[in-house]
C-alpha cells in the first residue's frame, strides 16, 4: 500500500540524509553570506548534496536571498530551458503526495529508482528545522543533470562554474564531471 502524506499540521524535520557530512547535524550557515540557518531566521533555504555510489561527493546550503541573488543572474533563456526540462519529469502528479524519503527514492525527471542510480543529487527547501516544499525533497540522477547542462548557454555554464571555484576551489572537475551540477546546483 502506497503511504500518503500531507503537509496538513507540522512541517516533517529535515531527514538525516540532508544532514552535513562533516558534522552529522543539519546545516547551520549559508554558504555564500554566512547567515546563520537554524536559530537567527526563518527565511528559506536550499540543501543540495552530490553522492556517487552512496557517498558524498559535495554538500552545501545556500540562503534564500543568496539564491535568489543567483538565480538573477542566470539567463532568461537558460531560466527557461531548465523550467521546460523540469516540466518533462515522469514522476507525475502523486509527487507531492509522498513522504520526504519516498520522494527522495527515485529520479524525479526520468523516474529511475535510486537503487539503480550511481550518481545523483538531492536537494530540500528548508525553514529552520524543518522541509516546507510540497514538490521537494528531490532527487535528481546525473544523467538528467547533464541533458539539463546541454540546454544552458555558455554564459550560464560560466555563472555556475565561478560559484564552485569560489566555494571549491574550481568547477568540479577531475573527480566529479562539472555537466552534472547545472539543474539543481544552487
Ligand atoms: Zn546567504
Ligand atoms: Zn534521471
Amino acid at each position: 500500500m502506497e503511504e500518503s502524506f500531507s503537509f496538513e499540521g507540522a512541517f516533517p524535520k529535515i531527514p538525516e540524509e540532508f544532514h552535513c557530512f562533516e558534522t552529522g547535524k543539519p546545516f547551520d550557515h549559508c554558504i555564500e553570506c554566512s547567515l546563520p540557518l537554524i536559530d537567527a531566521t526563518e527565511s528559506p533555504y536550499i540543501i543540495t548534496r552530490a553522492l556517487q555510489n552512496s557517498e558524498p561527493i559535495l554538500e552545501w546550503a545556500i540562503c534564500g536571498d543568496c539564491s535568489e541573488r543567483f538565480r538573477e543572474e542566470i539567463s532568461e533563456e537558460s531560466q527557461e530551458a531548465i523550467a521546460s526540462f523540469m516540466a518533462t519529469a515522469k514522476t507525475g502528479p502523486d509527487h507531492i503526495l509522498r513522504s520526504p524519503t519516498e520522494k527522495t527514492s527515485y529520479c524525479y525527471i526520468c523516474a529511475t529508482p535510486r537503487e539503480q542510480l550511481v550518481g545523483y543529487n538531492i536537494q530540500a527547501i528548508c525553514s529552520g528545522e524543518e522541509l516546507i516544499s510540497m514538490q521537494a525533497p528531490l532527487l535528481v540522477c546525473h544523467s538528467c543533470e547533464e541533458q539539463a547542462a546541454e540546454l544552458l548557454s555558455k554564459a550560464t555554464k560560466d555563472h555556475y562554474d565561478r560559484f564552485f571555484e569560489q566555494h571549491f576551489g574550481g568547477p568540479p572537475g577531475s573527480a566529479v564531471d562539472p555537466e552534472i551540477w547545472k539543474l539543481l546546483s544552487i
